[in-house]
């Protein structure tokens, strides 16, 4: 496996950093699993900016630490949970959640089925929609000595456009040609970082940029206004990572080590399917 490190953009997304309560008080509500109880003490940011009409997308969202992030799913039309849509031009929005090459060992668990790397659904992008998407990044903390420390990337992306029903459309035959059953949960608007493998340009972010279909919200402004060229300054190009959807998980120590040999204490981490092993500590 490579071994990924933080990308360019970390350290700027790092100052978006804002924290309500203390790492001491966090620990205490995670313990008492009262996070639903307690979304006022999350910090609220914006995710996007709608490139048609310039209404905000955001809300309140955990980036203390992964304990809420532990199943990442493509199907949903959110990102935490507790975002307000402001405008009739949402159409969806997709997360990916990058490790940076670190292990979760603080969890046991963690189901990313929307991989992590970043794409855009070309499906959602389409001209006669007058469409658009805003790819946003926020960091992921994890509590080391007390204090909150920035580990992860949560990298978001927006997709407006002036017929988000159409436009859904022509997702959902796409994810599901055969069509979807009553009981088949929420419809899959969108596909994991997998993609990539058989259409490299939906992860070529940059090329988006140029087509002016994909935005960003700029990092260098506490403002974060919508910025939609020039590439040369878009700040997501060549993001690196597994490049699909990936499990992290620890699991009992097997009664006999040779049964095992890819057993460790701090866990594991294995694309799907499970056979395939991506990544295990070094140490
Ligand atoms: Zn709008």
């Amino acid at each position: 496996m490579a071994t990924v490190g933080y990308h360019a953009s970390f350290e700027k997304t790092t100052k978006l950093l804002r924290f309500i309560i203390s790492s001491q008080e966090y620990q205490e509500i995670v313990a008492r699993n009262a996070i639903e109880e307690n979304v006022q003490k999350l910090p609220y940011y914006v995710l996007a900016r709608c490139p048609l009409c310039g209404a905000p997308y955001g809300g309140y969202i955990d980036n203390y630490s992964l304990y809420k992030w532990r199943s990442i799913r493509p199907h949903y039309g959110w990102v935490f949970g507790y975002e307000t849509i402001e405008c009739d031009h949402f159409t969806g929005v997709q997360s990916f959640l990058n490790l940076n090459g670190n292990f979760p060992t603080e969890i046991n668990y963690l189901d990313c089925e929307c991989g992590d790397i970043p794409i855009v659904m070309p499906e959602l992008l389409l001209d006669e929609f007058h469409a658009g998407a805003v790819i946003h990044s926020l960091p992921i903390c994890r509590v080391e000595d007390d204090a909150f420390t920035p580990r992860y990337s949560l990298y978001t992306v927006t997709y407006y456009s002036d017929a988000p029903w159409s436009a859904r459309d022509r997702s959902y035959q796409l994810c599901h040609p055969d069509g979807v059953g009553e009981d088949a949960g929420p419809i899959p608007l969108f596909y994991s970082s997998e993609r990539i493998i058989w259409e490299p340009v939906v992860g070529d972010l940059p090329y988006w940029v140029e087509r002016g279909k994909l935005h960003w919200l700029d990092l260098d402004d506490p403002a974060l206004p919508l910025k939609s060229g020039p590439a040369n300054d878009f700040p997501y190009a060549g993001i690196q990572g597994f490049g699909g959807s990936y499990i992290y998980r620890k699991r009992p120590k097997p009664r006999w080590r040779w049964l095992d040999r890819h057993w460790h204490p701090d866990g594991e981490i294995r694309g799907y399917p499970l056979n395939e092993l991506l990544a295990r500590p070094s140490w």
